[in-house]
């Protein structure tokens, strides 16, 4: 038995699998204390976007550690920040007028749904119903595992989790299903609906249609329930444009975005609210304020990292990287579909993936993602399936070598049958 001093986020220590030791990230690729190069596949967890170590984002730290390192933000505010809300002015909806700091994906998730359940308290309406989409993954604090998919992630925390009312994923055969469960849900006065628009990720990389996105925001904005969209994942570009709701033209009530808000480099979070959210808090009333805080609200140095970001995406041809990226990734889906013993084969926009045949144990704790992991990494490519779902998501500055290395690297550990697995 090796006892780890570290505990590491969903890693079984008790399976002893080795943990490199990273020392320096640049752009598409990672180093480890023996030298060896790993190009990163899925962008660190999804968060890298332009690429590690970016030149602006890193000064743009580096100044303001050592011009502002912290401050406390409830009655405070900074250039930092603003520059972040001006930023994010100048990209998203003018709708989403609003804006509230966070740390993570998780929080943003925790605060949207605080957001939600306020607005209808403060109408004196007792709604407080969350209607989720099955398959879905919101984070894992208490809140957001509550709007998650049940399973092994949470099985364990199940008696504090609340109750919600999910909706069948609206696949190509069952997305009326889906719009006429949701519609039978609204008529009983839910608080609102939370989504992944287009993509639910950690739920295995499930993709469904804009049309069936633009059909639920309908429904929910006809019977009044809030519509939250979590744009942790599919935010910043993933999707082919900056936001996924952008495709189904959908402006929600609430929108959550981390991960490649800061690029990528730092944590923090936003969960963007519509006025009328915003109004339900606004009283000469202290009691009626939004109770919500942490103490590294908006810290300056990771908004900096954000401000280095949107500008990023205001001054570079970032939409242009993301289209080449989703034309190779495309065309690497196409070839894809003929190999054998792979299923599901998808795409959109940065993002391919697919299932590759597991007879023993299909899903999340397949032994084929792990092995593939380690196949991969010895070819020099750090790569994470979920389960048996394998997919490819790098950052947009990945070069054409380096993933069709890629490439090669998933076709080797999947010919190979795989033959480690573990
Ligand atoms: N929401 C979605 C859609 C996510 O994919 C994730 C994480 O992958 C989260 C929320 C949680 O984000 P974080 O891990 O930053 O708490």
């Amino acid at each position: 038995m090796t006892r780890t001093r570290i505990w590491h986020p969903f890693t079984q220590h008790g399976l002893d699998e080795p943990i490199p030791n990273i020392v320096r990230t640049q752009g598409a690729h990672l180093w480890t204390d023996g030298g060896d190069r790993l190009i990163d596949a899925i962008s660190s967890w999804w968060v890298t976007t332009h690429g590690h170590a970016h030149p602006r984002i890193a000064d743009a730290i580096a100044e303001a550690a050592g011009q502002c390192d912290q401050i406390i933000f409830a009655g405070h505010t900074h250039p930092y920040a603003e520059a972040v809300a001006e930023g994010l002015a100048a990209l998203f909806p003018s709708a989403l007028a609003h804006i509230f700091f966070s740390d993570s994906g998780s929080t943003s998730v925790e605060v949207a749904l605080k957001m939600a359940l306020g607005y209808w308290a403060s109408r004196d309406e007792a709604r407080h119903r969350i209607l989720v989409l099955e398959h879905s993954y919101h984070g894992d604090t208490i809140g957001a595992m509550s709007v998650g998919a049940r399973g092994v992630f949470n099985a364990a925390y199940a008696p504090l989790l609340f109750d919600v009312e999910t909706l069948p994923f609206p696949g190509g055969d069952t997305a009326q299903a889906t719009l006429d469960a949701l519609e039978a849900a609204c008529r009983a006065k839910p608080a609102a609906l939370i989504v992944e628009p287009l993509v639910l990720g950690a739920g295995g990389m499930l993709i469904y249609a804009p049309s069936v996105l633009a059909e639920m925001h309908t429904i929910c904005a006809r019977h009044g329930v809030l519509f939250i969209a979590d744009e942790v994942m599919t935010g910043w570009g993933r999707t082919g444009t900056l936001t996924a709701c952008e495709q189904a033209g959908v402006v929600p009530d609430i929108m959550c975005l981390s991960k490649g808000l800061t690029g990528g480099s730092l944590p923090l979070a936003v969960t963007l609210a519509s006025a009328a959210i915003y109004d339900a808090h606004y009283s000469t009333d202290r009691a009626a304020m939004f109770f919500h805080s942490s103490s590294y609200t908006a810290n300056p140095i990771a908004c900096a990292a954000a401000a280095a970001n949107l500008a990023i995406w205001r001054e570079e041809p970032v939409p242009d990287r993301v289209g080449d990226l989703a034309a190779r990734q495309a065309g690497w889906a196409a070839r894809v579909r003929g190999w054998p013993g792979v299923a599901n084969v998808r795409h959109l926009g940065t993002l391919t993936a697919f299932e590759v045949a597991d007879p023993d144990r299909p899903g999340y704790l397949s032994t084929l993602g792990p092995a593939i992991k380690a196949q991969c990494a010895a070819a020099g490519v750090l790569l994470r399936p979920l389960g048996n779902t394998v997919y490819v998501m790098p950052p947009y500055c990945i070069d054409a070598d380096d993933l069709g290395m890629v490439y090669t690297a998933i076709e080797d550990a999947i010919s190979a049958g795989c033959a480690a697995k573990a």
